[in-house]
């Protein structure tokens, strides 16, 4: 497949604490983080303008998932407007209970686990052909997934030590930091549901695209990131070993002997040099299976080509990335990557003060980081003093706020608009677009997802801007 399509979904933390009086109960802070959602689309589940997905689902994470994107570039820029998007709604509350004189502070977080230990996620969906044998997709996509988080895991501290498999709070033992936010909370390696069993892979078939043709490969272990440049790297080094198992490269057998507890002695080994068990009986460390696959992967492009500006790119911090853990030198990427952002930030505070990963401020340090404010979020504070790389245009990333990528998303987007301008009822999920006017009711299907405009769709949005429907 030439083009591909990317979307990428965030759950996002939120809490509202208010030290002197009673903070709103996450339920209660969730639905009035929606109210303006609900005023404008008069449902808690909307599509917008830009063709993104903004809703609530059961429980109090707000989620956003990013439209169809057929870029690198349009694939981070739609995933940080997301955050803008929410992070609007966050100041929004926040305003509102200012002037109702209820004390305290509202905070969204981009991150994966809340301070009672609950995970939360972020899924990646990558488009791939009907023909590609998905058994052996997932087979080559496993161990990489696994052992990819010493590149693009999100950090977290551990005050207490790792903590014991399946326990809420950490076991006892020394401070420590892990590459990961989530792995510590994913139980198998790939099923068919999203929220009981905690897989890597959702193995679901649900395409949102012509099912003779595509499938949706949808990856559910990764940590959200804040940092453009990881969430790049995350879903570039991924889409091109897509690429290579696409074409039907031969790849040796990584099979792991238990992808699950391979996932956790990954995040806790900040060496990158744990053996792990495969299948077959050998031992191989994230950092060996990580430079196979970036050598695989770098023959493969020497032989057939770059399909995208910005592969060098990807391949070079890939490989800075594998360097910085091989060498024990995090600075080599702590402008790129999270996990080394975060230390960095951290490490210099608690040596400023003194202290150790133990110590609560630390904890407290390492959750700021995911804050979403401008304001007082951490990452941002570094992204604004430069002390970080972008991926994206400041401009790209407003733009993207109301406009969708030049995908089936333009279609949905248009549509959207011009049905909310009409004041006309609709209701649209990822392929339909369905009008529930006074005069009209239909629904158009939209099935090829690189389409950027299709008649029946053209004809309804004219007919809605003549007031029609
Ligand atoms: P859940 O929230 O239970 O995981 P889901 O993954 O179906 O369900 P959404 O939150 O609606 O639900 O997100 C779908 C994601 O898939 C979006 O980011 C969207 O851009 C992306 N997407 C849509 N169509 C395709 C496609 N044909 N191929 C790959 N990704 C797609
Ligand atoms: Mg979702
Ligand atoms: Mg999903």
């Amino acid at each position: 497949m030439e083009r591909r399509i990317y979307g990428i979904e965030t759950e996002f933390g939120l809490t509202h604490s208010a030290p002197q009086g009673r903070p709103l109960s996450a339920d209660d802070a969730a639905r009035r983080l929606f109210a303006p959602v609900l005023a404008w689309g008069r449902a808690s589940n909307v599509f917008l303008p830009n063709g993104g997905r903004l809703y609530l689902d059961v429980g109090s994470h707000p989620e956003y998932a990013t439209a169809e994107a057929d870029s690198l570039h349009d694939v981070v820029a739609q995933d940080a407007a997301g955050e803008r998007i929410v992070d609007d709604l966050r100041a929004q509350l926040q305003q509102s209970l200012d002037a109702e004189g209820v004390a305290g502070t509202v905070h969204l977080f981009k991150n994966n686990v809340d301070s009672a230990g609950n995970s939360f996620g972020s899924h990646e969906n990558y488009m791939i052909s009907r023909r590609t044998e998905y058994t052996r997709l997932l087979q080559h996509l496993l161990p990489f997934l696994v052992t990819r988080q010493i590149l693009v895991g999100a950090g977290r501290v551990h005050p207490t030590g790792q903590p014991a498999f399946g326990a809420l709070t950490p076991g006892d033992g020394s401070p420590s930091y892990s590459f990961s936010q989530r792995a510590d909370h994913i139980w198998e390696g790939s099923s068919s549901a999203t929220t009981r069993s905690r897989p890597m892979i959702n193995t679901r078939d649900e395409p949102h695209a012509d099912a003779q043709h595509y499938r949706r490969l949808h990856v559910i272990t990764g940590d959200s990131s804040m940092s453009q440049t990881t969430t790049a790297l995350k879903i570039g080094t991924t889409d091109v070993l897509l690429r290579l198992i696409e074409a039907g490269q031969i790849l040796p057998d990584r099979t792991l002997a238990d992808p699950a507890a391979a996932l956790r002695t990954v995040s806790h080994d900040l060496t990158g040099t744990a053996p792990l068990e495969l299948a077959s009986g050998e031992r191989r460390s994230a950092l060996e299976l990580q430079q196979e696959y970036l050598e695989a992967v770098t023959r493969f492009v020497d032989r057939h080509g770059t399909h995208h500006d910005r592969l060098d790119w990807v391949l070079e911090l890939w490989e800075r990335g594998l360097r910085a853990v091989a060498e024990q030198n995090p600075s080599l990427v702590d402008r790129e990557l999270d996990w080394a952002v975060k230390k960095k930030l951290l490490d210099s505070y608690a040596a400023a003060h003194g202290m150790d990963y133990s110590h609560p401020r630390i904890a407290q340090l390492d959750l700021a980081y995911h804050d979403t404010s401008a304001s007082h979020g951490l990452f941002h504070m570094l992204e604004r003093r430069g002390a970080v790389e972008s991926f994206v245009a400041p401009e790209d990333v407003s733009r993207a706020v109301s406009q969708a990528p030049p995908t089936r998303a333009s279609l949905r987007g248009r549509f959207v608009a011009a049905a909310h301008d009409a004041g006309v009822n609709h209701t649209v999920d990822w392929v339909h677009l369905k009008l529930n006017g006074e005069r009209q009711q239909r629904t158009l299907r939209c099935t090829d997802p690189f389409a950027t405009t299709q008649e029946d769709v053209e004809e309804a949005i004219r007919e809605l801007a003549r007031g029609d429907v």
